[in-house]
């Protein structure tokens, strides 16, 4: 069942890898939206779509997505039991020491993976289980409307469950404000945060480029989409540097039943519009950037979002 109400939609962008021109491609939706969709940034492992839209942060909220052991050094009678049980070699024997033992033992958040073995099994009920704090998230206002992004810590492993918060706190913004569209940026690749990115949303927009691994990874990513229930559409980026190539990725597009969006061709204005911090449509208007603005179109009507009405762009 869908997560929006009958009127809110959602469209999930990604790729099979990074470096595809994804983050150019959703920038520019987000102005071709004109204020009218949330973005909600789900590459929560290395978010970048800020470069492009330069959000401010008006709210700062903390992830805590799973538990992590803590020994109370007060209780610890330095048994050592804890330190045997544990099978990810996450408890050291240089904690503080107390009015019984001279060193206690110690859990390291980061080796600790919140099995909870030495939580139950302490005989001196020593060790407590508590939420940790795994990553942040944010409420952003951007030129082209509310943006929410998110962190996670280094070495965590809950992305899949700040995807998801993410995504709640994007539509909640989304109905609140009479917004039309969510627009997802998901991660690279086809993990856990993909997966939940994807389940659920009204399209999935998989941007590839003319390679070989591009044709590779589209099957892949074409088959979690499938998986899931999500209709997909495809577009080329950079079409022009691989044009056999590109043909056959539209070959492999039908073959998996996707919607083909558009070719997108290689211009340097893409650098330069993101130098200036502008999406290539609030840069210019032809070459690439009219490709993008067709793209778009198909999108809205797949997905039956009326038209938005443009923000203003350079000409
Ligand atoms: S099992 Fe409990 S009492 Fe024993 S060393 Fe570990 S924390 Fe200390
Ligand atoms: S919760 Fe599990 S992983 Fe963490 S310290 Fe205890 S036994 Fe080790």
């Amino acid at each position: 069942m869908s997560r929006m109400s009958n009127t809110l939609k959602e469209l999930v962008v990604i790729s099979g890898k990074g470096g595809t021109g994804k983050t150019s491609v959703v920038a520019s939706f987000a102005a071709l939206a004109g204020g009218r969709c949330v973005l909600a940034d789900c590459d929560v492992d290395a978010a970048d779509l800020h470069l492009a839209l330069t959000p401010r942060a008006i709210r700062r909220e903390p992830f805590a997505g799973g538990k992590r052991a803590r020994v109370r050094s007060g209780y610890c009678t330095a048994c050592g039991r804890c330190e045997q049980l544990c099978r990810f070699d996450a408890i050291f024997f240089d904690g503080p020491r107390n009015g019984r033992v001279d060193k206690t033992y110690r859990v390291d958040p980061i080796a600790c993976e919140g099995c909870g073995v030495c939580t139950w099994l302490c005989p001196a009920a020593a060790i407590e289980f508590a939420p940790a704090v795994n990553g942040e998230w944010y409420v952003s206002e951007t030129r082209c409307g509310p943006m929410v992004p998110a962190k996670l810590g280094v070495a965590e492993e809950k992305s899949g469950k700040l995807v998801s918060l993410v995504r709640n706190e994007a539509g909640a913004i989304a109905r609140q404000r009479g917004s039309e569209l969510v627009l997802i940026y998901g991660s690279p690749g086809i993990g856990c945060p993909v997966i939940a990115s994807i389940t659920g949303a009204h399209l999935v927009l998989i941007v590839t480029e003319p390679t070989l691994s591009g044709l590779h990874d589209l099957g892949r990513v074409a088959d979690v989409a499938r998986h899931f229930g999500v209709p997909g559409m495809v577009c080329v980026n950079k079409w022009d540097l691989n044009p056999a190539v590109t043909a056959q990725i539209e070959q492999e597009a039908r073959r998996h039943e996707l919607m083909f969006g558009a070719r997108v061709r290689y211009e340097r204005a893409v650098t330069d519009a993101q130098i200036q911090g502008k999406s290539l449509v609030e840069y210019q208007r032809n070459g690439a950037a009219t490709e993008i603005r067709q793209l778009w179109a198909h999108i809205l009507e797949a997905m039956s979002v009326p038209v938005m009405p443009e923000r203003k762009v350079a000409s």
